[in-house]
Formats: structure tokens, C-alpha cells, sequence
């Protein structure tokens, strides 16, 4: 349960924590956001995340509301007042406030910052893992600067929501020569029949996942072989092991793609490794 949430200089209760109705975030998706997650009271990869924070504000030349030092004492206080053991922190950074305009306001626009925590059940992505996800390829809907980790996720949302329809529970988006941009929420990794590890490589179809970038130290630690390539529906309906990557989900087999069994349906044994393996390459920060 959220109890508190950061708005703009105050620690307001949950039910009465607002933006102004004139946010640009509210009404252009002019905003930028991030996901950290909270293992055992500790920040996981925050480093990354504030640094992807800052890259996705320069993109946008939305100003900063304050350094890396002032936002974490704010993380610390947002996720001891919410007693969050393990969950995530939420994060959005709007160009503030002020009457409609496609225009850009005056730079010296206060930009609006809301940190939030939530307590999520322990073990709930374990307890998938085991089972393991479907997901269903769909054309990609969104914008050319999906590196940039905007608000704009109505495409994300009816897409998935799509996939949800059909008992998947991610989207794998396709560009416009058939290769899998990442997922809805997540990066698109396959296990070739050949046993090589293949994601997509940066650009700006996807968002830089940090989990992505975890799970590459990870692989190399493990002396597997990566390529950072596109690869298509079909050579991902012939892999040996289907996953994705996210803060919230580390490493997800996917066992289903298109309704169509991955291997024998199961979790992969490299999916599976990578997984437990995680924590070990994660760096942790205390709050
Ligand atoms: N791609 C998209 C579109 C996402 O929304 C996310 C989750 N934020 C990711 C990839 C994974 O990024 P991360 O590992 O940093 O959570």
C-alpha cells in the first residue's frame, strides 16, 4: 500500500497527492519516468537508473529538478515512509505546469517531480518464472525514439492489452523489416538453436533496459556466447529458449510465442541460470 508520495517539495498522503490540471505531463505526455527496484530495502542498479533519468531529460531538454544526490534522499525518504522492503520506486519528471500550449514553456519552468514507492509481494516473479510467459508479436506502434523512456505509453498499453486478450502476458513489438524491437514493457532476448544469446542492439527502437545491461555482465561472467543483432519471428519461433528483461521482472522465460510452444514449452536452462544469477552482477545501494 502507498501511503505517501513525493509531489513538488512536499510529502503528501496518498489520497491527496496531485499535480496541478495543467501539467504537460497530464496534457502532452511531455514527461519522463523511471522504475527502480527495492530487494531487501536496497535500491537495485540506481546508478543506471538515474543516469538513463538524466539522458531521457537532456533528450528532451526538460531541466532537471535537482542532482542525483537530492533525488536519492528523497528515494530513501519516499521508501522509508512507505515501509517498502521489496517493491519498486516510481519516478516521473513533467516540464511542468502552465496554460495549453504546444509551445514550450519559459525555461525557467519549475519541471514537476513525483517519487512514489510500492510494496509488491515477495516472490511473485519467482513464482511465474517457474511457470514461465506467452507473448504475441504485433507490428510496433510507437514513436521513433523509443530510447527515450517518455510517458507516451498509450501504444504499450492497448498493445499489451491486446496480448492480454489472447492469455499473453507481453507484447513483442516488430519493426518494419519483421525483426522484434523488445516488448511492451521489457527487451526480447532468444537462445539461437545454435546456443548463442541474441538481443537487439541499442538503438532507437528500444529503450536501453539496465536489466539488459545487468544480464549482458552476467552472460559475458558466464562465458556465454551474445550478439547484439536484430533477429526475427522466426528464427525466435526456432530458438532453443525465449526471455525478457526488465527491473521489475530481471530475467522471464518465455515459453509461448503466437500460441506456438518455445522448445518443449518449458523455461530455459539459460534463462533459468541468468535469473538466479542476477542479484550476483546487480550493484545494490542502500537507502
Ligand atoms: N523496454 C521498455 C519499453 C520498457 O518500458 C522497459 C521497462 N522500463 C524496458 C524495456 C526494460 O528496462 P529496465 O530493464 O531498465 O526496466
Amino acid at each position: 500500500m502507498t501511503r505517501i508520495v513525493y509531489v513538488n517539495g512536499a510529502y503528501k498522503r496518498y489520497a491527496e497527492a496531485a499535480i496541478h490540471a495543467e501539467d504537460r505531463g497530464f496534457q502532452f505526455a511531455d514527461a519522463i519516468y523511471e522504475v527502480i527496484e527495492v530487494r531487501d530495502g536496497k535500491l537495485v542498479d540506481a546508478t543506471q537508473h538515474l543516469s538513463r533519468l538524466n539522458n531521457s531529460l537532456a533528450e528532451l531538454a526538460i531541466p532537471r529538478p535537482m542532482s542525483d544526490a537530492a533525488l536519492r534522499i528523497i528515494i530513501a525518504r519516499v521508501i522509508r515512509l512507505n515501509a517498502v522492503r521489496n517493491g519498486v520506486v516510481y519516478m516521473q519528471v513533467t516540464r511542468g505546469a502552465g496554460p495549453r500550449d504546444f509551445a514550450l514553456p519559459p525555461a525557467d519552468t519549475p519541471p514537476t517531480l513525483v517519487v512514489l514507492a510500492r510494496q509488491l509481494r515477495a516472490g511473485m516473479a519467482d513464482e511465474r518464472a517457474l511457470e514461465g510467459i506467452a507473448v504475441k508479436t504485433m507490428p510496433d506502434p510507437r514513436w521513433a525514439r523509443c530510447d527515450i523512456k517518455t510517458v507516451m505509453l498509450l501504444p504499450a498499453v492497448l498493445a499489451k492489452e491486446e496480448a492480454r486478450k489472447e492469455g499473453a502476458r507481453e507484447v513483442w513489438f516488430l519493426d518494419p523489416k519483421g525483426a522484434i524491437t523488445e516488448g511492451g514493457s521489457s527487451n526480447a532476448w532468444i537462445v539461437t538453436d545454435k546456443g548463442v544469446l541474441v538481443t537487439r542492439q541499442l538503438d532507437p527502437s528500444i529503450l536501453p533496459g539496465v536489466t539488459r545491461l545487468t544480464v549482458l555482465d552476467v552472460a559475458k561472467a558466464l562465458g556465454l556466447n551474445v550478439e547484439e543483432r536484430p533477429f526475427n519471428r522466426s528464427e525466435a519461433l526456432a530458438a532453443q529458449e525465449a526471455f525478457l528483461t526488465s527491473a521489475t521482472q530481471t530475467v522471464m522465460p518465455i515459453v509461448k510465442i503466437d500460441e506456438k510452444l518455445v522448445a518443449d514449452g518449458r523455461p530455459g536452462a539459460i534463462a533459468k541460470r541468468l535469473r538466479r544469477e542476477f542479484y550476483r552482477f546487480a550493484a545494490f545501494s542502500g537507502v
